[in-house]
């Protein structure tokens, strides 16, 4: 597994790097936004992680370029920013998830682990709830036969729901099977609801039902 690690302080980045090679990732760190910019379109990773305060290109910026140009690669944004808005900004960046600055360097491995982390291919390669096709292999959606671009993190989402098509998915669920973490340091609340968020607006707005305290339905069957 090939990390690109995008940290200009130099003490963060060593320590991140050393922890991943110990972990058996290979690890290729750059100090600058140009240099992450270069690096990752030199050659395929399987994740980021990328600091967001960066001198020159910052990480939003990058990371909004990525996205652009329709890359799903995991990335895992840094940040001394502690905000609720900050973190909306990060995640409608496309990040997703984040990590807020100072950490734990075990809190990091863990949400490397959970990103990275594949579900198992099931029989079912092709999954079809109403006007909705996902093809699990190719990673392709389609609402009403238009293609839907998502990242790594919005389609295991859409799929966890279309799995439980018509029945109510619980945030603990989703924080659970989706985000592999039951307890954690800053809530998901926030992440759980911007994906919920970005999919109504890649999708159809009335698609996904919130239902208030108790989580979320994907509608069965044509919407109204
Ligand atoms: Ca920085």
């Amino acid at each position: 597994m090939r990390i690109l690690v995008v940290e200009d302080e130099p003490k963060i980045a060593r320590a991140i790097a050393d922890g991943l090679v110990a972990a058996g990732y290979e690890v290729v760190v750059a100090d600058t936004g140009e240099d992450g910019f270069f690096r990752f379109f030199s050659k395929p990773f399987d994740l980021v992680v990328l600091d967001w305060m960066l001198p020159g290109r910052d990480g939003i910026e990058i990371l909004e370029t990525i996205r652009a140009q329709g890359h799903a690669t995991p990335v895992l944004l840094l940040t001394a920013k502690d905000a609720v808005e900050d973190r909306v900004r990060g995640l409608d960046a496309g990040a997703d998830d984040y990590l807020v600055k100072p950490f734990a360097f075990p809190e990091l491995e863990a949400r490397i682990r959970a990103l990275l982390r594949r579900a198992p291919v099931g029989q079912q390669d092709q999954l079809t709830v109403g006007a909705l096709e996902l093809d699990v292999q190719t990673r392709r959606v389609t609402c009403d036969g238009r293609a839907v671009t998502l990242t790594l993190r919005e389609f295991d989402v859409l799929r966890y729901l279309m799995q439980h098509a018509g029945h109510i998915v619980s945030r603990e669920m989703l924080a659970k099977d989706i985000w592999d973490e039951t307890e954690r340091a800053t809530p998901l609340d926030n992440v759980i609801d911007v994906h919920m968020a970005r999919l109504r607006k890649k999708l159809d707005a009335d698609l996904i039902v919130t239902v208030r305290g108790v989580g979320f339905v994907l509608r069965v069957g044509a919407s109204s």
